[in-house]
């Protein structure tokens, strides 16, 4: 896409809702009309006690929150959770760790192994450590790492007030390196953390100025949790998620936008219109890294009573495609494929970024 400016963005912010979606709408069947919905399940493997001081978060050790730091889940724990959630649908598997930065060593050569398990299962696997240096994360392409998220949050100028430990430029290098080393990015952001229009008119920008764009942005609504500094922010309206996805849509067509944390806040009404608005992945799994998410069979649910289908799984290391039972929504909805090798075709198997 030709650079945006602000100004552009935010007169696309500024639009009525029903034009937004109009033209989000637009955009989504143009470049995404199999109207599939990829379910990425997520999973803190290492919880708490970070040493980074993120307005929003529960894990870090700045903040007085319920979340205590936890030992590092063992490999063994990991991948039975990834084979739990790909039994349940879900063709991306996260592995989220409340580190500052990688460091070398035992704790990241357990994350290399997690990574190679979960994709000996057959799944996508995504990362979210902190900070990375190019050799590490050459190292996790090396194990098969497909993607590797990491949020810009908000505007570089917010940032300063949510975040004081590292800068906008610590992430914008580990997002250099994670594309360095060939994986593909996962990056988004946050609202509802005090920011002004203007600064989510600048994150979906900077975003949608990333040269190439990111893979997968998820667009996340403040979970407001006790003890955190933004413990008493009011609570995000969910038409303004429904406008960043849809801007997020039209800015960044070919990705995949995730309506992430929050949604276990929002009514099905409204989450149908951020899939209406053009959000095509979820998360799915009744837990978010430490806050609730909807349950899974609400969810599938909701996307059989859309009319969406649920995105095949990877093929496995001997090519064969696989495809889970439960991962279509339409089953027995109308779904006219049948649930073996045939529909993992029909719904395109090639799920790669
Ligand atoms: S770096 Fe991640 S885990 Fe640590 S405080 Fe920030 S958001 Fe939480």
């Amino acid at each position: 896409m030709a650079t945006v400016s602000r100004e552009e963005v935010r007169t696309l912010l500024d639009l009525p809702l029903l034009p937004l979606l109009d033209k989000a709408r637009a955009v989504h069947l143009a470049h995404h009309g199999d109207n599939e919905v990829q379910l990425c399940t997520l999973l803190s493997v290492k919880t708490g006690g970070c040493p980074e001081d993120c307005s929003y978060c529960p894990q870090s050790s700045h903040h007085d929150t319920a979340v205590g730091a936890e030992r590092m889940l063992d490999v063994d724990q990991v991948i039975a959770s990834a084979r739990r959630a790909k039994d349940l649908g879900s063709t991306r598997f996260c592995m989220g760790a409340a580190w500052r930065e990688v460091k070398d060593g035992p704790a990241f050569d357990r994350v290399v192994d997690m990574v190679r398990g979960v994709k000996d299962l057959g799944l996508e696997a995504c990362a979210t450590l902190g900070m990375l240096t190019g050799p590490q994360a050459e190292r996790l392409k090396e194990a098969g790492l497909d993607a590797y998220n990491h949020n810009l949050d908000t505007s570089r100028e917010a940032y300063r007030s949510i975040i004081k430990t590292r800068t906008y430029d610590d992430r914008l290098r580990t997002l250099q390196n994670v594309r360095s080393a060939g994986i593909s990015v996962c990056c988004g952001g946050i609202i509802g953390m005090g920011e002004a229009l203007e600064d989510r008119a600048e994150l979906l920008r900077t975003l949608a100025s990333l040269e190439p764009q990111p893979e997968s942005v998820p667009i996340n609504a403040l979970v407001a949790v006790e003890g955190t500094p933004l413990a008493d922010m009011p609570p995000v309206d969910p038409f303004d998620l429904v406008r960043m996805i849809a801007v997020a849509r039209i800015l960044m067509p070919k990705s995949r936008v995730r309506l992430s944390a929050g949604r276990s806040s929002l009514t099905r009404e409204a989450q149908a219109m951020c899939l209406f608005a053009g959000a095509n992945s979820i998360f799915y799994g009744e837990k978010l890294l430490t806050t609730a998410n909807p349950e899974e069979a609400a969810d599938l649910e909701l996307l059989r009573t859309l009319g969406l289908t649920t995105l095949a799984p990877v093929a496995d290391a001997s090519g064969s495609p696989r495809h889970s039972e439960h991962a279509c929504a339409n089953k027995g909805a109308g779904c006219g494929h049948k649930h073996d090798h045939e529909h993992a075709h029909a719904h395109g198997e090639a799920v790669a970024e």
